[in-house]
């Protein structure tokens, strides 16, 4: 094949991330190349752009600057009480959570901290105000099925979920 990507393909990937000092922050498993949707923002928008027109095989290293990636960093960090969280949830330091605001609008928080019935929760992704050194090698380009571009994410091995 010698597509490249273009908007709604599915695209997967090895990538190791590391910050400006050199530090792994995450990578694809070993072998396991992560699938996205070219084109729905399944990846930060930094790398997406740079994803555009590469084909099977190509290496590249991408520097995505905070903004286009996990966002500056805002203030925001709030205490909120234990009972304002569904009781059957588990809260533990760096999980997110789904929240909404006064108009339904679902936006992601995390939680920092837990003493006893106080829960800190922060809008700042933990990767937030950081730049981002992506190292990348394309490993498979494929068109993606209608209920894949329905669901704004790709199905199969590795995919976001299953149904
Ligand atoms: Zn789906």
């Amino acid at each position: 094949m010698s597509d490249v990507i273009a908007h709604e393909m599915v695209v997967s990937f090895h990538y190791k991330l590391r910050n400006n000092e050199g530090k792994l922050l995450d990578s694809s498993p070993d072998g396991v190349p992560m699938p996205y949707l070219h084109g729905h923002r399944n990846i930060v928008p930094g790398l997406e752009k740079e994803m555009t027109d590469k084909k099977v095989g190509d290496k590249f290293d991408v520097k995505v600057s905070a903004a286009e990636g996990y966002g500056e960093r805002v203030e925001g960090d709030a205490v909120v009480p234990r009972s304002n969280f569904p009781a059957d949830v588990e809260l533990v330091p760096g999980m997110s959570l789904v929240a909404e605001n006064a108009d339904g609008e679902a936006f992601p928080l995390w939680v920092t901290k837990i003493s006893g019935d106080d829960v800190t929760v922060d809008p700042n992704h933990p990767l937030a105000g950081v730049e981002l050194n992506f190292e990348v090698e394309i490993a498979a380009i494929r068109a993606a099925t209608e209920e894949e571009l329905a669901h704004g994410h790709p199905h199969g091995p590795g995919g976001a979920h299953d149904h």
